[in-house]
């Protein structure tokens, strides 16, 4: 039988969940859902100085409003608590002492610029960046020195002689020869675990299955192989994504828009089309149709089909998502979504009939912010174009409509969409005209402008006595032109 799938997203609390991050959590939370396994929140705050709490909750109140949540973590909880790796520590030293313990591990008294100066000579060497090894083989006397010295020590462990070997799901075999890994640090200098021990302790005890990940980490994964090699731990399986970059191909930055999830809510984004955006970062489709919703998504999931190289981040298609899928919801549920974007000039009035006004101007809604000045432009600032009432001026028998349409108006008991199609109706049939003729100056004198929406329908919503104002103010443009 094979093992339940486990995933984890575990993310370092020291800033916003960024574009980056929340494609790594969704291709973990994507395949997990896909296979029906667990996923995991783990928080990786073992980094005291650059953690904060704050960024804790962001990150969550991120992944909560794209849908991705988490079966095992914080505020869920789960049989493998706590899942804040700061409160873990004791974990870490139960296993630090047991590498002791068989001495595979060493104190490192290297101070920060003497590993910098390393680091350095091997830059001018284009050689790959490595701990030369240098405390590795320290006499009993020679590490009296430096502890005389006052110096801080770090426990690195001793790697053997022998290549890592990544088998990675989306890259393929990747071999690390040891001498491009070198010994790496456990326990830093002030007794709190290293990334790539505490991530190995955790994943082997929270049984992860599979490791999605930024290849940023890939030259970390050799590392942690070693110690689960030492531990004679099973390893997950990995699967390193392959970078974001703009449009111009240079890493993805704030230089190039909004990245980090947040500036995406607030800009009136949604979140089931932020998701079909990230999904579409490395992964495509088998049926190559890119709409999708979530549950499309699950289905058409694998880490099979997630690409080698990198892929761009494209704000227009972002977009254009957006409108696919805020177009696609009934307008009750976008009066829903609007909540938060509605202008403060909306009327009590409007808000009542807010549903037929989203109707009326969904076509033009790409973000929910997009809204506000349709609103403005089509139900507040009610100012005739000038080439629209000049137009009515000039047309032959357009002015006539208007004033049998104003007619027909101030008639109207009620405005349903009925009674404004039969109003409109009763106006053609007085004046014998149909079509564009009819149409064209009821349209400039409902909206001011020569196209916009379907003027009848906008007449709902703006009611009886603005429709009769409009009218007003365009008969009146007409009669200032002479
Ligand atoms: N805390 C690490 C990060 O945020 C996690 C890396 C991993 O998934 O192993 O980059």
């Amino acid at each position: 039988m094979t093992k339940e799938v486990r995933t984890r997203f575990a993310p370092s609390p020291t800033g916003d969940l960024h574009v980056g991050g929340a494609r790594t959590a969704l291709f973990n939370w994507l395949f997990t859902r896909n296979q029906g396994g667990d996923y995991i929140l783990r928080i990786e705050d073992t980094d005291f100085n650059r953690s904060a709490d704050q960024y804790t909750e962001q990150i969550k109140s991120a992944l909560d409003w794209l849908g991705l949540n988490w079966d095992e973590g914080p505020d869920v909880g789960g049989p493998h608590e706590p899942y804040h790796q700061s409160q873990r520590l004791d974990r870490y030293k139960e296993v630090a002492d047991e590498l002791m313990k068989r001495g595979v591990v060493y104190p490192c008294y290297c101070t920060a610029e003497e590993l910098e100066a390393e680091r350095e000579r091997q830059r001018a060497r284009r050689e790959p960046p490595r701990y030369s090894g240098r405390c590795r083989n320290l006499s009993e006397a020679e590490k009296e020195k430096f502890e005389a010295e006052g110096r801080d020590y770090a426990y690195r462990y001793r790697i053997p002689e022998k290549p890592a070997t990544v088998k990675d799901i989306a890259k393929g075999e990747v071999s690390f020869p040891p001498d491009q890994v070198g010994d790496f640090i456990v326990i830093k200098s002030n007794g709190s675990p290293a990334y790539n021990f505490a991530v190995v302790v955790d994943d082997h005890d929270m049984g992860i299955t599979h490791v999605v990940r930024g290849d940023d980490h890939l030259s970390n994964t050799p590392r942690q192989i070693y110690l689960y090699e030492e531990m004679g731990w099973q390893p997950p399986k990995w699967c390193h994504l392959a970078m974001i970059l703009g449009s111009d191909g240079e890493r993805l930055s704030k230089r190039h828009g909004a990245t980090d999830v947040e500036e995406y809510r607030e800009k009136g984004f949604l979140p089931e089309a932020m998701v079909n955006a990230l999904a579409l970062l490395g992964w495509s489709p088998p049926d190559g149709v890119e709409v999708k919703d979530v549950d499309e998504l699950i289905e058409a999931f694998s880490l099979e089909r997630v690409n080698k190289s990198a892929s761009r981040f494209d704000f227009d298609k972002v977009r254009y998502l957006n409108g696919q899928h805020l177009r696609a919801l009934p307008a009750t549920e976008i009066c829903e979504r609007l909540e938060d974007f509605l202008p403060e000039s909306l009327t009590k009035n409007d808000r009542e009939n807010l549903p037929e006004i989203v109707e009326l101007l969904r076509e033009q809604l790409e973000l929910l912010t997009d809204f506000a000045p349709l609103y403005e432009t089509y139900f507040v600032d009610f100012s005739p174009e000038p080439s629209a009432v000049k137009w009515l001026a000039e047309q032959d028998g357009a002015l006539e409509v208007v004033t049998v349409l104003k007619k027909h108006v101030e008639a109207a008991q009620s405005f349903s969409l009925a009674d404004v199609e039969s109003l409109i109706k009763a106006a053609g049939d007085e004046l014998e005209q149909s079509g564009a003729d009819l149409y064209k100056p009821m349209r400039v004198a409902v909206t001011g402008q020569l196209e916009g929406p379907e003027f009848h329908r906008l007449m709902v919503p703006l009611g009886r006595q603005r429709c009769l104002d409009r009218i007003e103010t365009v008969l009146q443009a007409v009669e200032d032109l002479n």
